[in-house]
């Protein structure tokens, strides 16, 4: 079987969490890098919260140094359809001057720009407005098809790692491994049929705890199924610049795979019974995170 190819980026670096929480720890950046580097992928590329590694630029430097790249995911993380679009592009420009200063974009390394959320702003002039500014600004768009969901896992994680609870963090991380397996199984089945057989996939995962402790064991358990391939590859095929020019679209783009009809009636069933928590499961985090509401 020929292997899948993907695009592998974390978000949100140096930290998932904002400095002054307790679980901020921009080191956790420098383990996933060492993790990477153990188990030989040699292409990623880290997104970037601007005011998050402001005060925290040596994880970074490292980062870019064994070969990585940088890209810009704004100062602040806003969503771009909760603020104006003046403020928003003020954020892409804050961490595109940090960015710079780090270096990110030397040595003929390529931009790229990842809206926090996959959110593009409020559809019409503003969406318009801030696609173009981020362009003159030398980007390119890298929107995420391979969402892990590391991220519903952080907080059931971190409430056992406050708690102690050791045995219940080891479900959670084998709940999180079957998760993020079953979504690369899963993308790479239905990417080719919606995006057409040349689409490789965008993954991405976020510089918290899961992606601290899971992420080589994972890109270990995926052995010869998967190959990490440049960003720079992926954003070049035809279907992703179709994908990444369409403003119509909001939202993590990985999200379109789960549009067909039995999925659609599982969201529904989810949403109707939030409240008894059947697609929650907070403890533990969810069992199917792409059909949670
Ligand atoms: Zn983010």
């Amino acid at each position: 079987m020929e292997a899948m190819p993907i695009a592998l980026t974390v978000d949100d670096a140096p930290s998932v969490f904002a400095p002054g929480s307790p679980d901020f720890d921009p080191g956790r950046m420098d383990r996933v890098r060492e993790a990477l580097q153990e188990t030989g992928v040699r292409h990623c590329v880290a997104f970037v919260i601007g005011e998050r590694a402001r005060d925290h630029r040596e994880p970074l430097r490292r980062w870019l140094e064994a070969g990585y790249e940088l890209g810009n995911h704004t100062e602040a993380h806003f969503a771009a359809s909760r603020v104006g679009a003046d403020a928003y592009l003020e954020g892409v420009r804050g961490c595109h001057a940090l960015l710079n200063e780090l270096g990110a974009f030397d040595g003929g390394r390529r931009a790229y720009f990842r809206h926090p959320f996959g959110d593009r702003g409020a559809a019409g002039g503003a969406r318009e407005a801030i696609d173009r500014a981020i362009a003159q600004l030398g980007y390119t768009h890298a929107d995420v098809t391979l969402n892990l969901h590391d991220y519903c896992y952080e907080a059931p994680f971190i409430a056992a790692a406050h708690t102690a609870d050791a045995a219940r963090q080891t479900r959670i991380r084998a709940r999180y491994r079957r998760v993020a397996d079953a979504c690369v199984a899963r993308a790479g089945k239905r990417g080719a049929a919606h995006w057409g057989a040349q689409f490789m996939h965008v993954a991405a995962c976020h510089f918290g705890p899961l992606s601290e402790h899971e992420l080589g064991g994972l890109v270990r358990d995926l052995g010869s199924r998967v190959a990490f391939r440049p960003l720079a590859e992926a954003i070049e095929t035809p279907a992703y610049r179709r994908l990444a020019a369409d403003l119509s679209h909001n939202g993590i783009a990985g999200d379109l795979l789960h549009r067909r009809l039995r999925d659609r009636a599982l969201r529904k069933l989810a949403r109707s019974t939030r409240r008894l928590g059947l697609f929650q499961q907070s403890r533990l985090g969810p069992c199917w995170p792409h059909l949670a509401p």
